[in-house]
């Protein structure tokens, strides 16, 4: 070696050395990820590695090239077009100028992070009908990196590591029992070579858990259950062997639930993995321990050892859960002072309405405040960690109007925490519920359990009411500050079910809303300081990163998920044909989004009613009981699959049959329910909903809707 070259060599160490210290590590190949960078990603704010772009999962960035200041002048600069008409949940991964999505049914594409151009996308053919067991569309949340590979859970429940440079698969492994009706829809998180991943499925008959795969070749580590087993069983660890003591009856049998679907968060000083879990089997739970109990670990978040699995604590935020209440929100960690100490905290908007901050090395409960209304408790004693009850939220005598109802006061939307104003920013809203005991419940294995009354689920046939119910229903971000437990300020949107936050150092506060805008806010005082037309329902997680030094927004936008599908009454923007896109912005930007057409389809005229008023009232029930949760409402269509009041099937009585018993139309998710409904079910279900085409049924009674979601 030369002097000369010498020099160079030491100088390119010295360019290499500066790099790394300002966090800018040179590309050593696509998803060059290691630990070392994960857990420094706060150093590197032009990548977003992983969901929540640090272990902490705040979703807040240091860039502040985009502020406050200049985001009037933020516009498209480029966008994808996902192909697809469901919803797309996924939060953009950028590493390194390549930016990581996935879209519906659990396809991934990569995409160049500076010009959108696709360089390779995989589709792992998760079969149709496995749809059937989504409850919430075929959605996925985005994918983890490591290593030179990119990690996505399918529908389906395999766990699929694919070449980062092509696509190929290196590796597959299946995470669940593929017979039970497990799904998967949640971004998998990598911690020091492990993949973990949790799944979905507690209504239908799941037993949930998390797992951890070797990122290298896919071999299970540990496996940590979030219910217990089989009393009669050995435990798997000491944690079942306790949570058991608080379950009564038969709970097994069905799974029990709990399934953790989405969020994790990791603190590497202590190495704990943090997850929340979901509801139980069945939602109610005088039908899943009968003799009450707190039903560990539903509705509760988790602390494991991230090497081992081995239980650390937990809080249940919603004891013996009879709601929905999934405590699978984000979780945020963050460093606040509170009485003038430095605390360590978790922090979570809960699906139940309360706001909790927890010390996330001991999960004791530091404090908790409702951050939207909230029916079913007066508050959490500070004392128990436990909610104080109010009225009679279990509807042990009549039906009960709650809220927040199973939609939550905050559901799987993103919320994100600056640290530099010190708020939370919460997608929030308000969707009361009605909950009442269905006298006839037996377990419907593989279909939907709520063990609900199904007569509830139906809007009232008054117009009036009914509109009066949709306009009740609000949706707004709320900045709350953790520490005072206090709004800061709120922004008002027109109505539930609204995207994702996040928060840059530039002082801004980006979200996307139900009615198809993008949207950023000045982070101290919520002034809207701009806004875009997406043409679709926006709800993703937002991110941000750069390219050449140039800082660009990224957001999902696409029409689909849980609300569309079941409360088609409450949806004034519909979608538009293969509607999903990666959306993406810069200052200056000039690319021109495509507006859709929206051609005026004339209705075919429903066929006349016919039916006895008794066949129909049956229909209704069976309707309610098994069709609702994807047909909606009143089988009011929402938009992302076919309007059933406008289908040519309802008049055509064999045909209908084809499908609802012959599975006709499996491949579209629309599988057979032979084993659940009898050909009888079958023409009563279509005489109902050709009632509700020719202007609406109205039983009975008319209650308010019962909440199904997630
Ligand atoms: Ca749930």
């Amino acid at each position: 070696m030369t002097g000369a070259t010498m020099g160079k060599a030491w100088m390119m160490g010295a360019v290499i050395a500066a790099l790394a210290l300002a966090g800018c590590q040179p590309a050593k190949g696509p998803a060059a990820v290691d630990a070392a960078r994960l857990t420094h990603a706060d150093k590197d704010p032009g990548n977003w590695m992983s969901q929540g772009r640090t272990y902490s999962e705040q979703r807040y960035s240091p860039l502040e090239q985009i502020n406050a200041g200049n985001v009037k002048s933020l516009g498209l600069a480029w966008n994808f077009e996902l192909s697809t008409n469901r919803g797309v949940e996924t939060t953009p991964i950028v590493v390194d100028g390549v930016m990581y999505v996935t879209s519906s049914w659990s396809l991934v594409y990569a995409l160049n992070a500076k010009t959108g151009e696709l360089l390779w996308k995989y589709d792992p053919q998760v079969p149709r009908e496995v749809g059937h067991n989504a409850c919430c569309d075929v959605v996925n949340r985005g994918v983890a990196v490591w290593q030179g590979k990119v990690y996505v859970a399918t529908l389906d429940g395999r766990l699929v590591a694919l070449d980062a440079k092509t696509g190929t698969p290196a590796w597959s492994v299946v995470t669940v029992d593929q017979s039970k009706p497990y799904t998967i829809t949640m971004a998998p998180r990598i911690i020091k070579g492990k993949v973990m991943v949790g799944n979905s499925g507690s209504e239908y008959g799941v037993r949930g858990y998390v797992s951890a795969y070797d990122a290298a070749d896919g071999k299970l580590l540990w496996r940590f259950y979030t219910v217990p087993g089989d009393p009669s069983k050995p435990f798997e660890n000491k944690a079942m062997e306790m949570a058991a003591k608080t379950w009564t009856g038969n709970w097994w049998t069905a799974g029990g639930g709990g399934s953790p679907w989405d969020s994790m968060a990791y603190d590497p000083e202590t190495n704990l993995l943090y997850f929340g879990t979901g509801n139980g089997l069945p939602w109610d739970e005088k039908a899943r321990s009968p003799s009450g109990g707190d039903n560990l670990f539903l509705a509760s978040i988790l602390a494991v050892d991230a090497d081992t699995g081995e239980y650390r604590w937990h809080y249940q935020a919603t004891p013996g859960d009879s709601w929905d209440f999934d405590s699978t929100q984000t979780l945020t960690l963050a460093n606040l002072t509170i009485d003038g100490k430095p605390r360590k905290v978790i922090m979570q908007a809960s699906k139940n309405g309360f706001f909790y901050v927890l010390d996330r090395a001991t999960g004791k409960l530091i404090s908790a405040k409702n951050y939207v209304p909230v029916t079913w408790a007066s508050g959490i004693d500070p004392n128990t960690g436990k909610p104080v009850i109010v009225g009679d939220p279990h509807y042990t005598k009549g039906p009960a109007i709650m809220m927040p109802s199973s939609f939550g006061g905050h559901n799987w939307h993103p919320m994100a925490f600056s640290p530099k104003t010190g708020l939370v920013y919460i997608p929030a809203q308000e969707v009361p519920g009605v909950y009442g005991t269905d006298d006839k419940y037996a377990y419907k294995p593989g279909e939907w359990n709520t063990a609900n009354d199904p007569a509830l689920n139906t809007l009232p046939a008054d117009p009036k009411a009914r509109a009066a119910m949709k306009n009740a229903f609000k949706g707004y971000l709320i900045a709350w500050d953790p520490v005072a437990q206090k709004e800061a300020w709120r922004a008002e949107h027109k109505g539930p079910w609204n995207g994702g936050a996040l928060a840059t150092a530039g002082n801004l506060v980006f979200q996307g809303t139900a009615d198809g805008h993008f949207n950023a806010y000045d982070a101290t005082t919520g002034a809207p300081l701009w806004s875009a037309e997406t043409y679709t329902s926006t709800l993703a997680g937002p991110m941000t990163y750069t390219v050449d030094r140039e800082q660009y927004v990224a957001v999902g936008a696409g029409f689909g998920s849980i609300f569309y599908l079941v409360a088609g009454f409450a949806v004034d923007h519909k979608g538009t044909p293969d509607n999903g896109r990666i959306l993406v912005y810069k200052i200056g930007g000039n690319a021109v989004l495509p507006k859709p057409s929206l051609t005026q389809i004339a209705m075919p005229q429903p066929p006349k009613a016919t039916a006895s008023a008794d066949v129909v009232a049956v229909g209704h029930l069976k309707f309610n009981a098994f069709c609702l949760v994807c047909h909606g409402y009143n089988a009011i269509g929402g938009g992302v699959i076919p309007d059933l009041r406008y289908s040519p099937l309802i008049g055509d009585p064999a045909g209908f049959k084809d499908v609802v018993l012959g599975g006709a139309r499996k491949t579209n998710g629309m599988v057979s329910f032979a084993k659940s409904l009898s050909p009888q079910d079958a023409e009563a279900i279509r005489a109902y909903v050709i009632t509700e085409a020719n202007g609406g049924y109205a039983p009975p009674a008319s209650p308010a809707p019962g909440g199904v979601s997630k």
